[in-house]
């Protein structure tokens, strides 16, 4: 898989109820779907990441990543869409948004900086029935942060994909990062960040604020 297959990138805000409320956001009654663009793509191969130091606080949001690999074939589940996942961190300038919050402007310059998305190596999709006996982690400096199960999202794979297709289209290339788990905060420079798909580290890379 390569990063230059990649089309488009939806994420989905707010899709676990424990991360809405530390938030203190509400919980949508549709999917909050926004994007970023492809240059924010960055591999967690183990190497350095660098991100805006100089703007507020910058955190952390592990996520479940799909990958769209087949068009949409009329009657079929949209599910039977992803051909891969991987694990995410969605990087947002979190000070930076609450000021665009409140003025009620898009979130592309918390949210779609460079780097801002970055993602471990793929694994074959198994499927969203199977995808919930295993739970995502992300640990900083060896320390677990957060843990995910796609079972806890508001809004059901199923339900993203067709809220998406139906609104914006989908298809062979795009990405859709999930949404976070609660636990989310502030990243330091100098962290070392690791994800995990059950038992197995699918990537980890060293913060680096500038
Ligand atoms: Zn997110």
């Amino acid at each position: 898989m390569h990063h230059n297959h990649i089309r488009n990138i939806y994420c989905v805000g707010r899709n676990y109820g424990e991360h809405a409320a530390e938030l203190g956001n509400a919980i949508p009654d549709k999917p909050m779907i926004f994007t970023k663009p492809t240059h924010a793509l960055i591999t967690m191969n183990g190497d350095e990441i660098a991100l805006p130091g100089s703007t507020g606080e910058v955190h952390y949001e592990a996520e479940l990543v799909l990958h769209i690999g087949k068009p949409y074939v009329e009657g079929e589940k949209l599910s039977e869409m992803i051909d891969s996942m991987a694990l995410g961190l969605d990087f947002t300038l979190r000070d930076v948004q609450s000021e665009l919050k409140k003025k009620g402007h898009p979130w592309l310059a918390a949210k779609g900086f460079r780097n801002s998305a970055a993602l471990t190596s793929f694994l074959p999709f198994p499927g969203e029935e199977s995808l919930s006996s295993i739970e995502f982690s992300l640990t900083i400096n060896g320390k677990e942060v957060q843990r995910g199960n796609s079972k806890d999202m508001i809004f059901s794979i199923e339900d993203v994909l067709e809220f998406i297709h139906f609104h914006y289209g989908l298809g062979p290339g795009d990405l859709i990062y999930t949404g976070t788990p609660a636990g989310v905060g502030p990243i330091a420079s100098g962290d070392h960040t690791a994800l995990f798909w059950g038992k197995d580290k699918l990537g980890e890379a060293t913060i680096i604020l500038c």
